[in-house]
């Protein structure tokens, strides 16, 4: 057995279509699964799936709307006739002081953030289940560990999505799925290029506070995600990886 094979394998990546959603999608695509790629934009999500081919679908679903999320993975299973891997990449944030913030956007960022982690998980587990397993992957982020002066919420949504997924890894281990999460230090993506745009030095400051002297890419991500959904974790389960370049080792 490739311990590394997805052949065979069904994947859904949410927020898919860009970013480092599309690292992990090109990884696992690269390993031989089939991939549901969803958003919200259809043009970023057609330009995606062209790029991924023929095992690809694209998806247009907002992972805040439960109703959505079902039917995601319905048509998924649907497609390609199962399901074996949830990757809930699907996030945003609102940079703002703590006193700044209204609750309907405290709301938006705890609907996309967080509660999408758990009614993605909640959709597939019973399809996991008909298959006798499954890996769900979730995406912390260094605010999981660190506190984040204008990013409160998002904060506190990356440290729940953590405990929740410890919660899922000891309730569904059971069920021979295992569920993971990994903690992307400062990536390249359309998120942190408006943080950049935004925040004078920041650049600079993270390639100075991170050992590994860079940002990182989308393509970073790739290899843990396969690690992470192929056979070769099929005892690791409720983790949570730094894939950071060293900055959460690091004091400075
Ligand atoms: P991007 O902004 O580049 O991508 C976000 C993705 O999420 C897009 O594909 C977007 O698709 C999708 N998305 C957002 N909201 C929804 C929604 N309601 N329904 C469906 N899809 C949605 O960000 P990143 O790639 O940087 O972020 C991906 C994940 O990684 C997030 O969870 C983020 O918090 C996390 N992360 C990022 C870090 C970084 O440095 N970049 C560091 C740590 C964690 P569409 O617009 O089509 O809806």
């Amino acid at each position: 057995m490739d311990l590394f094979d997805l052949h065979g394998k069904v994947a859904i990546v949410t927020g898919g279509n860009g970013g480092i959603g599309l690292g992990i999608a090109r990884g696992l695509a690269q390993a031989g699964a089939c991939v549901a790629i969803v958003g919200r934009n259809e043009e970023k999500t057609s330009v995606a799936q062209a790029e991924l081919g023929e095992h690809s679908l694209g998806l247009r679903v907002d992972v805040t709307d439960a109703a959505d999320v079902q039917r995601m993975v319905q048509q998924t299973v649907e497609c390609f006739g199962g399901l074996d891997i949830m990757v809930a990449n699907a996030g945003m944030n609102i940079r703002k002081t703590p006193e700044s913030y209204a609750l309907e956007e405290w709301q938006q960022i705890v609907d996309t953030n967080l509660t999408s982690v758990f009614t993605c998980s909640q959709a597939v587990f019973p399809e996991f289940q008909r298959r006798g397993g499954g890996k769900i992957l979730t995406i912390g982020s260094m605010t999981s560990i660190f506190g984040f002066d204008v990013g409160s919420v998002y904060a506190a949504t990356k440290g729940g999505v953590v405990q929740l997924t410890r919660s899922l890894a000891s309730a569904w281990a059971k069920d021979n799925i295992q569920v993971n999460c990994i903690l992307p230090g400062w990536i390249d993506t359309d998120l942190t290029r408006r943080a950049r745009h935004n925040l004078t030095g920041l650049s600079e400051r993270v390639v100075s506070r991170t050992p590994a002297r860079r940002w990182g890419t989308p393509a970073d991500l790739a290899g843990a995600a396969v690690f992470l959904c192929s056979p070769a974790s099929d005892f690791i389960t409720g983790t949570a990886l730094p894939i950071d370049g060293g900055f959460s080792s690091s004091m400075f």
